[in-house]
C-alpha cells in the first residue's frame, strides 16, 4: 500500500485539494503553518480555515537562477484567494510576462514531486492559469 503526502502540511489532499490555513479567531488574520500566537494582534487562538482555491495574481518575480537542480526559470507568486494572501510558483504556463501578467486569475493545481523508498509520493501545489470562460 503507498501513499501520498502533501509537501507542506497546510496543503489538504483529497477529491478537492485545498489549502488550510490558521485562522485568529479574534482579528481573522489567516497564516499557514503553526503558530503560537497571532503576528497581527498576539491573540493565541486559532481556527482552521480552508483557503479559496481560485485567486488572483498580485505581484510575481520571475525567477532566472536557483540552486543547482532547481529548473528555472519559473514564477514564484503572491496569490490573493478571496482575501488570503499565498505564496506559491505559477505552473502550467510558460514562465514570461506575456503568459503571466499582474490581476491574472489562478486555481490552485497540485502535482506529484517525486516518490521515497516506501512509495510514498510527495505532492507539491502551485497555481496555474483559469480556463478561459
Ligand atoms: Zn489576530
Amino acid at each position: 500500500m503507498t501513499g501520498q503526502v502533501p509537501l507542506v502540511d497546510y496543503l489538504v489532499l483529497g477529491d478537492q485539494p485545498h489549502l488550510s490555513a490558521n485562522e485568529c479567531t479574534q482579528c481573522g488574520a489567516r497564516f499557514f503553518g503553526r503558530r503560537n500566537a497571532c503576528a497581527n494582534c498576539s491573540a493565541t487562538e486559532f481556527a482552521t480555515a480552508t483557503v479559496a482555491t481560485e485567486g488572483i495574481v498580485r505581484a510575481f518575480t520571475i525567477v532566472a537562477f536557483a540552486a543547482p537542480g532547481v529548473p528555472v526559470p519559473f514564477v514564484a507568486a503572491v496569490v490573493d484567494c478571496d482575501g488570503t494572501s499565498v505564496r506559491a510558483n505559477i505552473v502550467n504556463t510558460p514562465p514570461d510576462p506575456e503568459h503571466v501578467t499582474l490581476g491574472m486569475k489562478v486555481q490552485l493545481t497540485t502535482f506529484p514531486l517525486g516518490v521515497d523508498t516506501a512509495g510514498v509520493e510527495a505532492i507539491g501545489f502551485g497555481f496555474e492559469p483559469q480556463p478561459a470562460k
